[in-house]
């Protein structure tokens, strides 16, 4: 059967392993070999025992958790062409030829740029005499699906990431918590909550918790919007009613615990569709990302998604917020 590989990388979120596991299930399933990657593209440079043979019984009794049990990582060597060319060598010896990517628009864009370099890292091997012609006529082909595990839901392209509605979850819990300390002291609290320059989880999160103000980043779209802001704050709640206000910023919190049913749901049915597509792919097929459109999970095409996140981040960054928006489309 074909080789598969799996592997998380970048940011944590909840849901990566159930996506992990309908990979390998579906894997084997349809009679390939899978195999994890631990600690994303480090487990791949570094290979020996960061990549292991995976079984039916391996996955078992982690979808509950939060994380990702094959660990995530940045990777430094991985932007070098010898970094790459030692992961090549390292999937090539165990006959992986099918990676499926799971983490956020820069390991994507690896992954491109991994299947695009293939031919010239194969043939660099070869030179090298790191491997045999006959594994190199083997391997002609890198095929690549990736999935977004994001809390942000900031990818372009799918209706939501891997991981956004836990961290939902984890923010209404936090707000009901802080709510009932609140009403007790005639107190107000603002919350920060984390997700760069996407404003779906503070827009989504007050909404769900009848918060009084929110701030996203894309709106207002005035320049002064922090001056305004701080102005807004002051007057109603110090001036006018004399509250006590204290800030409480989520951060990481949201990104723990146990993964929502919706994003079980939604790591089970796009793992399962990476390896169906991984399956049918032939030389000449284009990496694509698993996507939720509408109720479907459907193939994008991975770069011109990248490179449109990409577009919005930067846009984001600019302070071009209508530009941004208008961009960002469906996602
Ligand atoms: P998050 O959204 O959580 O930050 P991410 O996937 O965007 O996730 P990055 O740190 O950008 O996180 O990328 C993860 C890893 O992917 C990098 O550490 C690096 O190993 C690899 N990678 C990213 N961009 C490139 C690139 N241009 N070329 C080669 N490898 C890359």
């Amino acid at each position: 059967g074909k080789g598969v590989a799996v592997f998380t990388s970048g940011g944590d979120s909840q849901g990566m392993n159930a996506a992990v596991r309908a990979v390998v299930r579906m894997g084997l399933y349809v009679g390939a070999r899978v195999f994890f990657i631990k600690e994303g593209y480090q487990g791949m440079v570094d290979g020996g025992d960061h990549i292991v043979e995976a079984t039916w019984s391996s996955v078992s009794g982690i979808i509950h958790k939060g994380g990702t049990v094959i660990g995530s990582a940045r990777c430094k060597d991985f932007r070098d062409r010898e970094g790459r060319m030692k992961a090549a060598k390292n999937l090539i010896k165990r006959g992986i030829t099918n990676l499926v990517v799971i983490g956020g628009d820069g390991s994507l864009t690896g992954a491109n740029l991994f299947k695009q370099d293939w031919p010239a890292l194969l043939q660099l091997l070869l030179k090298k005499g790191e491997i045999t012609e006959e594994e190199k006529a083997k391997n002609t082909h890198l095929n690549i699906v990736g999935m977004v595990g994001s809390i942000d839901n900031d990818f372009c392209g799918t209706d939501m990431t891997i991981g956004t509605d836990s961290a939902l979850h984890r923010i209404i819990e936090a707000v009901d918590a802080i709510a009932s300390t609140a009403y007790s002291h005639q107190r107000c609290f603002i919350l920060e909550v984390m997700g760069r320059h996407c404003g779906y989880l503070s827009l989504s999160g007050s909404i769900a918790t009848e918060a009084d103000f929110m701030f996203i980043p894309e709106y207002p779209p005035e320049h002064d919007w922090p001056a305004k802001m701080c102005e807004k704050l002051e007057s109603v709640i110090c001036d006018q009613l004399g509250f006590d206000t204290r800030i409480t910023v989520l951060g990481h919190v949201q990104r723990g615990g146990s993964p929502s049913a919706f994003d079980r749901l939604l790591g089970c049915r796009m793992g399962a569709e990476a390896v169906l597509a991984l399956m049918e792919a032939t030389s000449d097929t284009e990496p694509c990302v698993i996507s939720l459109d509408g109720n479907q999970a459907v193939r994008v095409p991975l770069m011109a998604c990248v490179l449109k996140t990409q577009a919005v981040a930067r846009a984001m960054q600019d302070r071009n917020w209508e530009q941004a928006v208008q961009m960002r489309g469906r996602s």
